[in-house]
């Protein structure tokens, strides 16, 4: 639901590339390219960035109910 902040299988951190992946993705880039030009090269942390679905911009729209 969050940002990932390490990758799940080798535990790199990964949360610095995730602003600028969204960001490109949406505006229409090929994740594969955007991916290379990041630097993520291990296919564990290419995973972990591509299959990451951001549910908390869904997620926040929810106030809290006390
Ligand atoms: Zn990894």
């Amino acid at each position: 639901m969050i940002t990932p902040i390490r990758c799940f299988t080798c535990g790199a951190p990964l949360a610095q590339y995730w602003e600028e992946f969204r960001k490109r993705v949406e505006a229409g880039e090929d994740p594969t390219k955007v991916l290379d030009d990041l630097g993520v090269r291990r296919y564990c942390c290419r995973k972990t960035l591509l299959t990451h679905v951001p549910a908390i911009y869904e997620v926040r729209r929810f106030k809290r109910v006390l």
